[in-house]
């Protein structure tokens, strides 16, 4: 679905990352975690070219991404959920989630209305498709992020910790919707720290640090039984 191939990034002259060479399959569910800083969030930027890359390649369904690769294309079948929601505030839940087909995909507003509605009710906000994000609390509000990538039927979905801005009761909602996602088939990488949903979902573990891939491996066995001193310090500060 997605590979990339001695990726690296740097601002000026600092490095973020280097020389990463990372592969998804079709269906496949990836889970980076690392470090704050380690260059997750940037790497995931690179993925759906939010970022230009320093050099290296990245293969989007078997083609190499260059200067004349459609970008708005290849951001219509990427979806990302950040962190922050990134919803528009001067917009309903429904408004937010059509907004994307109507604008990106010139689909008529009575058909976007309708796949919004769907999505907004399949991430169980079918009661608030009127609220504005200031009258949803930070669950509800991330819910709508993911309808409104859902909306647009990406073929691989990046969510960038997308749990971490939320208190600790409304974690779970947005993993669940996560997880049914994830069991609808759907191509994921996911950055986040919850292990338990890294474990239960994930087909394979990246382990993100100063920049490069440092493991990769099965979850169960990462997460048990780390190879590496840098991934047992980290594991020790997030469980
Ligand atoms: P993570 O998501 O793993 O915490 P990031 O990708 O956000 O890591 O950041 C990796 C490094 O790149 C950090 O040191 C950060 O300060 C730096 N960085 C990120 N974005 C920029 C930018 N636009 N300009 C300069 N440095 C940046
Ligand atoms: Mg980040």
């Amino acid at each position: 679905m997605i590979k990339t191939v001695n990726l690296t990034k740097r601002f000026g002259s600092v490095p973020v990352f280097e020389n990463i060479n990372f592969e998804v399959q079709k269906g496949e569910k990836v889970v980076i975690v690392g470090p704050s800083g380690a260059g997750k969030s940037t790497f995931l930027r690179c993925l759906n070219a939010l970022e230009l890359p320093t050099s290296g390649e990245i293969y989007y369904e078997g083609r190499l991404i260059t200067p004349k690769t459609n970008l708005n294309k290849l951001r219509e079948e990427i979806g990302m959920v950040f962190q922050h929601f990134n919803l528009f505030p001067h917009l309903t839940a429904l408004q937010n989630v059509m907004l994307g087909p109507v604008v990106v995909k010139k689909m008529d507003k009575n058909l976007a209305r309708d796949i919004a509605v769907n999505y907004l009710k399949k991430v169980g906000l079918g009661h608030r498709l009127n609220h504005y994000p200031k009258e949803l609390s930070g669950g509800e509000k991330q819910r709508v992020a993911i309808a409104r990538a859902l909306a647009m039927e990406p073929k691989l979905m990046l969510f960038d910790e997308p749990t971490s801005a939320l208190d600790i009761e409304m974690i779970q909602e947005v993993l669940d919707v996560m997880k049914e996602i994830a069991e609808n088939g759907m191509t994921m990488v996911v950055v986040t720290h919850e292990i338990s949903f890294a474990k239960e979902v994930a087909d394979r573990v990246i382990f993100m640090a100063d920049g490069r891939i440092v493991e990769e491996g099965n979850p169960l066995e990462f997460f048990e039984s780390p190879q590496t001193d840098r991934a047992r310090k980290f594991l020790r500060s997030v469980l």
